[in-house]
């Protein structure tokens, strides 16, 4: 039986277990996966720990996506230019991290609404965790990021952190109406990244509504709720929109495919989600 988990704290909420177990019931996959709270002060530990009694890999969620870094023996490039692991392999006597947050972001904006994007231009709100793995991944591509944040310095350290590999340099813009007003007529695509439309501030918009026009695609990575206020408006104007379900998917798709060089059941995966968003409500 291949041993694999999540590890995080709070963990009770991580819906990682279901889609993980799921696939591997779907397949026969002889594993198993499960979620596990860590205290700070124990994480080598629980790598350490995780890696002794013989486990293929884990991920790691809030708030350990950059503290575990000084535990690891190996980076992918991703990784270290993101600085953040939300996926370990343990290989022998390696720990190597990576991060699968921005290309399931990717992987879901082309499948979900068959965004390509070359040639495009977005506007990323925010310049946490998800911005930095987005902002690094869409980098890669000709394509134009715009990078806005409430704290502006973390978007400019972003955006620096990204100069050496990103193909079109960043550019950050101020969070004021004017200069989001320019940015906007800009871009093609919008992306919430900051955590402005949970359920704590489930009536609030991380960004001015009044600035949308229907030509704009619309992504918000909160996945619960599963519509927020700026995902509403955006469909009622008629914008295409997604959600961040598909990323949460894919981000555990290219886990498989990192741990395993082999795709999961993708189907069953969004199945396993969906039924536990629902049941949740
Ligand atoms: P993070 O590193 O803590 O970053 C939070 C971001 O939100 C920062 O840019 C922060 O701005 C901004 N923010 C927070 N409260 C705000 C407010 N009241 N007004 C304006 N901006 C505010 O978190 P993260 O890991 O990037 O996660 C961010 C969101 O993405 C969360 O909702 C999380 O659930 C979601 N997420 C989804 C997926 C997925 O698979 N769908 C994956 C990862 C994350 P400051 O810099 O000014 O504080």
């Amino acid at each position: 039986m291949e041993l694999l988990g999540v590890i995080g704290n709070p963990i009770s909420h991580s819906l990682s277990p279901v889609m993980h177990n799921s696939a591997f019931q779907a397949i026969k996959k002889t594993a198993v996966y499960v979620p596990m709270l860590v205290q700070e002060d124990n994480l080598s530990q629980a790598i350490q720990g995780a890696k002794a009694l013989g486990f293929t890999g884990i991920n790691v969620t809030v708030p350990f996506k950059e503290k575990v870094i000084p535990f690891l023996t190996q980076m992918t490039d991703d990784a270290r230019i993101v600085g953040s692991v939300n996926t370990i392999l343990f290989q022998g006597q390696e720990i190597i991290g990576h991060t699968t947050d921005g290309a399931g972001f990717q992987q879901a904006m082309e499948m979900e609404v068959g965004i390509n994007p070359v040639g495009k231009s977005f506007l990323v709100l925010g310049a946490g965790g998800a911005a930095r793995a987005i902002a690094h991944q869409l980098s890669k591509h000709d394509c134009q990021v715009y990078l806005t944040n409430r704290t502006l310095d973390r978007a400019q350290r972003l955006a620096s952190d990204l100069e050496a590999t990103a193909i079109k340099k960043p550019i950050v813009i101020a969070n004021q109406q004017q200069e989001l007003a320019k940015a906007v007529q800009e871009c093609q695509v919008i992306i919430n990244t900051t955590s402005v439309g949970m359920e704590a501030t489930k009536d609030q918009s991380p960004f001015p509504l009044d600035l949308l026009t229907q030509e704009h695609q619309v992504i918000d990575i909160i996945y619960n709720p599963a519509e927020t206020l700026l995902l509403k408006t955006a469909r009622e104007l008629g914008c295409t929109v997604q959600n961040g379900v598909g990323m949460l998917v894919w981000q555990a798709v290219k886990a498989w495919e990192f741990w395993w060089g082999i795709t999961p059941p993708v189907d069953v995966m969004y199945q396993a989600l969906k039924n536990s968003l629902a049941s949740q409500e």
